[in-house]
């Protein structure tokens, strides 16, 4: 990293100037531009009250983008443990684990509000003593009826003019665990009538006699969210402090701490619109919801949207960064179509993975020209655009499976694969024409009779002609069996957290979100597939063996993605 951002390149203005920067970056590069700054900290301060999701991914690709993009900039990953009820170590190493997997480093910058708990505490000495806090009796409901409305103002506290004296003395006295959960919280000393309720004496610490996962039985004091994060930023010299939008009427108060204590520096807060995802909840407490009821299989279920459920189904680490430079920075919140990160996946996933035949609801068709006991080993290429991922064999035998759905017995006038007296190309292998269907008693279709041409070999006529269709297949005698999960989206409503009709976001689960294949033919080369190991299934979507469920020698696959909008087509259809 030897650019500076005093000292760009040639080549870093061109960048510029075909990617226009988004309102953060453009702050952050004047901010560096005039001097203000000599380089920039930023911070992602996640809660370890749950596991990330992809709407953290956009907090992360933010804040360690930035670091990374101008010349000795750091991100800093910064846990914030103010809440000993809610948290655990648990999602501490979850989290460390999916920033790093995203492709970032913290390097020796992580740190934890919890270790701050001593200078916050003096901080909030450093109020009292200045006539800005006082230890309030109140319970939570008396001062939230005290708080007033948007349009009345509150009323004062009769404990808001205690001398700092007395307030140092109780304030001590909370610390020593004196007193009971609820009964004491210190506030500070602003402004009851303010327009912003934020700004009403806001509670900035409560007791609470809970262990907290790092420091044990040590505080039963906790500070609050917007007493610790300001404080914690500037602790940390921080110099853009990017949160999402709701956190812009907390910007007051944010600032009125720091500039009420002695405090090393003042971070500016930048706030940004959160990510919303349709058919998604991006909500740590409805995720958590789902799990805790046994709705998904865990945070690592592949139906949710959190870093470690997209990266068991598939999803490669470039392609959620992809997503979240694609999506940029904006003002104001709205709703991302979810087929936008199927895109960014999908993308990514056709110039990377090998091509693979397997057959999900199979047909077996008998190719009655082709002698029985006979094995054909057919050149197969790896990726139909770079012949680098090179070919394997694959072999053709007499009998073998193809798709159900690539056969019709009364096929409509576009449908281009199987139906009788059809010819169709057999994807690497040959040509077959359809000759006699068998039924079973109940008039199912259960078997084809085919004959295949072998001038054909290799799936090209020497005479020229043409098939309109290629399907895949898998030979029967040595087809792998093993799992293999379809997902669909885990919502029905294009907006669940939306509530309307008294129905919530549990009402709009998809009952079809999950589809469990229990023994899919696949061609035998898949048995060696490493957990984790991505492909492309020809035809059907790309593939990701499973890395919590693969055995040695027996993978389990998940889609990750279909080839194509599926649902948007259905949609449209109605
Ligand atoms: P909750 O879901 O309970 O509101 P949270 O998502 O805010 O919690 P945090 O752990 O506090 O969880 O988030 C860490 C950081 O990630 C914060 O800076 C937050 O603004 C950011 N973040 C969280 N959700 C999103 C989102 N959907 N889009 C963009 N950034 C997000
Ligand atoms: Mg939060």
């Amino acid at each position: 990293m030897g650019n500076t951002n005093n000292n760009s390149t040639v080549t870093d203005n061109v960048e510029a100037k075909a990617e226009p920067l988004d309102f953060i970056r453009e702050i952050v590069a004047n901010d560096l531009g005039s001097g203000k700054h000599a380089s920039v900290v930023t911070r992602f301060p996640p809660e370890p009250n749950g596991y990330l999701h992809i709407g953290h991914a956009k907090s992360i690709c933010l804040n360690f983008g930035i670091a990374l993009e101008n010349g000795g900039g750091v991100s800093h990953l910064r846990f914030d443990d103010t809440n000993p009820a809610k948290e655990d170590v648990e999602y501490v190493d979850a989290i460390k684990e999916d920033v790093q997997w995203l492709g970032f480093d913290w390097g020796k910058n992580i740190f934890f509000a919890s270790d701050y708990f001593e200078k916050l505490y003096g901080f909030a000495v450093e109020l009292i003593q200045s006539g800005k806090a006082f230890v309030c009796e109140l319970t939570l409901d008396e001062i939230a009826a005290h708080r007033g409305t948007p349009t009345k103002p509150g009323t004062n506290s009769p404990y808001r003019d205690r001398s700092p004296g007395e307030n140092l003395e109780l304030f001590q006295r909370m610390r020593d665990g004196e007193f009971s959960d609820g009964t004491r919280v210190l506030r500070g000393k602003i402004d009851m009538a303010s327009p912003n309720l934020h700004m009403r004496d806001p509670v900035l610490y409560r007791i609470r006699k809970t262990p907290h996962h790092r420091t044990g039985n040590k505080w039963c004091l906790y500070p609050m969210y917007d007493f610790t994060h300001c404080l914690s930023d500037s602790i940390e010299g921080i110099t853009h402090s990017l949160c999402t939008l709701e956190f812009e009427v907390h910007r007051p108060l944010y600032d009125w701490v720091l500039e009420n204590v002695a405090a090393g520096s003042h971070p500016r807060q930048i706030e940004f619109a959160r990510l919303s995802l349709t058919y998604t909840v991006l909500s740590k407490r409805k995720l958590l919801t789902l799990v805790e009821e046994g709705r998904v299989a865990g945070w690592d279920d592949p139906r949710l949207p959190t870093i470690s459920g997209l990266r068991r189904r598939g999803y490669t680490p470039e392609s959620i960064r992809a997503f979240c430079k694609t999506i940029g920075m904006t003002k104001f919140n709205s709703l991302t179509d979810v087929a936008l990160l199927e895109h960014s996946i999908r993308q990514d996933l056709n110039d990377i993975t090998l091509r693979r035949m397997a057959v999900l609801r199979p047909l077996k068709v008998v190719i009655t020209n082709f002698d029985e006991g006979k094995i054909e080993e057919l050149e197969a290429a790896n990726h139909p655009k770079n012949p680098e991922a090179g070919t394997r064999k694959v072999p053709f035998t007499r009998e073998i499976y193809v798709e159900r759905d690539d056969f019709m017995e009364e096929p409509p006038r576009k449908f281009f694969r199987l139906g009788p007296g059809r010819e169709v190309r057999l994807r690497f292998a040959y040509f077959i024409t359809c000759n006699e269907v068998i039924k079973n008693t109940a008039g199912e279709v259960t078997e084809l009779h085919c004959t295949h041409d072998p001038e054909t070999h290799g799936g090209n006529a020497p005479d020229g002609r043409k098939v309109k269709g290629t399907i895949h297949w898998v030979s029967a005698s040595h087809a792998f069996e093993a799992p293999v999960r379809l997902y669909d989206r885990l919502f029905t409503a294009e907006d669940p957290s939306k509530e309307a009709d008294g129905k919530t976001y549990l009402d709009h689960l998809n009952a079809e979100s999950l589809e469990v294949i229990a023994d899919a033919k696949l061609e035998p080369g898949l048995a060696k597939a490493e957990p984790g190991e991505r492909f492309q299934f020809e035809r059907l979507g790309y593939f990701c063996a499973d890395t919590a469920d693969s055995q040695p020698g027996a993978p389990v696959f998940n889609r990750t993605v279909t080839l194509r909008d599926a649902w948007a087509k259905r949609q449209k259809q109605g």
